[in-house]
């Protein structure tokens, strides 16, 4: 691998760690809310501090260029980015890291390794950027198996053909988002899927999440842009038609759209693209109140003027982010085309704002959406990822959890949500921590809202604390309709909310897919579908599972 490595017990590469001033300031911060003097903590952990059992499973001779299982692979294949995964690599503790690392370089390796897992039955884990903040990669698979290999597509990464009749290419799974973006520039062309993860995930993770990205309305998440899919499965192999539209059945597509690796590999995908934007407008709104931005969301909406970016953050969210005093919510509201002026629709969706009380002062010139406040808002969702590695070796739990839910309920559930969280965060670390929302994405029936909470853990139990938390989260999501996840997917995480969320009927119905395509249960068991021979999984992180309420 050329690519500089990737840290494995935190976000970014290895060379990519947080300057000294700004974990100062992100410490101070954290001191100043929780009212304490001193945050101290522990060193990212090394290597050789730990001690992985040996590889418990060998690949055939003609298989084995394609196979890693030294210390580094094996870590960065052991868990994703979530905040358990954050705290389990700072106390030196990996139960189950992948007996091996592969990269297949053609679909017929993967074809190949498959073979081979199925036969030898070895549980296979997909792994794209190992993004997942939900237990998508990590192979805690029971011990029906007799081993688990991490299958990385990371050499899977080739732009295979690009239509731009159609606008659309074929792409393969294992491609990085800056790498697609940049292979598709020169054809004037752009996916224009821009998740916060997008420079440490691929297209092939967008799929199998039916991850949600740069565009707010409409198109939120990455399924509307899939054209046609190629996978590989333990059955045999999958190419479905590029239409533009089908009314023959239930979607092939759909079927792997969201699978999160349990039904096949997504080797390669044709996407629908899109002109890169000439035009934008963007402002940002300020409202009195979270409430009175949601009602000018619902009415910009409803009105059927599908902004780009409408992103609604609370007056704290805000504050917090360097965008605001803490006394006002903020909008920010872009529009953009490569085709056709923007400034009229923006001019209408402010009247809108204007109905529902919404003020701004106006920062012209093409990068607005840059400047100012909505500005100062980037730039902290940028650093965000990396300040964990800054507060979680210090006991800080800051995690999000994100939903959706129709714009009827929505007053009673933001509330119910936040107090439940609120109170759970006082159960589990004895002092009160804070709990704040922004939309991120919305539709004409209700926004996705998407939560952030932040406590002061004990070290030594940070992990439990987190976990009531979580769960307290996550029973007050499915108590008040939402679902489980609008984007960050199932994972082992969800499952437990995900079951419950689930006509059983549809659960039936995915186990029998999932017989027919991968009929000895190797591909990622535990996440979405159970295998032919029933639940698996030792995995304790959300083992409590949901109150027994619905
Ligand atoms: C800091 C941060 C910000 C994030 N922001 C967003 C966001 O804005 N929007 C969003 O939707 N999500 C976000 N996420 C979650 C995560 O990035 C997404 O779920 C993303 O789509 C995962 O892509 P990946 O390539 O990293 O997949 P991985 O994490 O490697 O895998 C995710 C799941 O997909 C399966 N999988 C991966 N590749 C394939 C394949 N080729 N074929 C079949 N199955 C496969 C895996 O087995 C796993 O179940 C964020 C995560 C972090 C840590």
């Amino acid at each position: 691998m050329t690519r500089i490595r990737r840290k494995f017990w935190g976000w970014g590469t290895e060379d990519q760690i947080v300057p000294e001033g700004e974990a100062t300031a992100v410490l101070a911060a954290a001191a100043r809310r929780f009212g304490v003097d001193d945050l101290s903590g522990v060193p990212p952990p090394t290597e050789a501090e730990f001690a992985l059992p040996a590889p418990r499973v060998r690949v055939p001779a003609s298989l084995a260029h394609l196979v890693r299982d030294d210390i580094h692979e094996r870590l960065v294949h052991a868990y994703g980015k979530s905040f358990a995964d954050s705290v389990r690599m700072f106390a030196r503790d990996v139960p189950h890291p992948p007996d091996l690392v592969a990269y297949p370089e053609s679909p017929d390796d993967v074809a190949r390794l498959l073979e081979w897992a199925g036969g030898a039955r070895v549980a296979v884990v997909p792994f794209g950027g190992g993004s997942s903040v939900v237990g998508g990669v990590e192979p805690d698979v029971g011990p029906a198996y007799a081993g688990t290999v991490s299958l990385d597509l990371a050499r899977l990464d080739r732009i295979r053909a690009v239509d731009t009749m159609s606008r659309a290419a074929l792409m393969e799974g294992g491609l990085f988002g800056p790498a697609l973006e940049a292979g598709l520039k020169p054809h004037g062309l752009t996916l224009r899927h821009f998740p916060q993860s997008f420079e440490f995930s691929t297209l092939g993770g967008w799929i199998a999440t039916r991850s949600g990205g740069h565009f707010a309305t409409r198109h939120t998440h990455i399924d509307d842009f899939v054209e046609a899919l190629e996978v590989v499965t333990p059955a045999g192999r999958i190419e479905t038609r590029r239409l533009p539209g089908s009314g023959a059945g239930p979607s092939p597509d759909r079927l792997f759209i969201g699978s999160e690796g349990a039904l096949g590999i997504i080797t390669a995908a044709w996407m629908r693209l899109q002109a890169a934007p000439r035009f934008r407008a963007a402002q940002a709104v300020r409202f009195r109140d979270f409430h009175a931005g949601a009602e000018a969301v619902r009415l910009i909406l409803q009105a059927g003027l599908d902004p780009a970016n409408c992103r609604l953050i609370d007056a704290e969210e805000a504050r917090t982010a360097g965008a605001g005093d803490g006394t006002n919510a903020l909008l920010v509201l872009a529009f953009e085309s490569g085709h056709l002026d923007q400034a009229g629709r923006l001019a209408q969706a402010l009247d809108l704002c204007r109905a529902a009380g919404g003020t701004w002062e106006t920062v012209a010139g093409a990068e607005a959406h840059r400047a100012g406040a909505q500005g100062a808002w980037r730039e902290a969702f940028i650093r965000a990822p990396y300040h964990r590695e800054v507060l979680v070796p210090r006991g800080v739990i800051v995690d999000t959890f994100e939903t959706a839910i129709t714009w009827d309920r929505f007053a009673e559930f933001h509330a119910d949500v936040t107090a439940r969280v609120s109170r759970a965060i006082v159960e589990a670390t004895g002092r009160p921590g804070g709990v704040t929302c922004r939309f991120t994405h919305a539709y004409p029936d209700g926004p996705a809202p998407y939560f952030t909470f932040q406590a002061l853990g004990d070290r030594a139990r940070v992990l439990d604390q987190w976990r009531q938390i979580k769960a307290a989260a996550s029973d007050a999501v499915i108590a008040g309709g939402g679902t489980i996840t609008h984007h960050h997917a199932v994972g082992r995480d969800h499952d437990p909310w995900y079951r419950v969320q689930r006509p059983s009927l549809v659960g039936a119905a995915l186990s029998a897919a999932k017989a027919a395509l991968d009929p000895v249960g190797i591909l990622n068991p535990g996440v979405i579908a159970d295998p032919p021979t029933g639940p698996v999984g030792t995995r304790g992180a959300m083992a409590a599972g949901p109150a027994p309420r619905v």
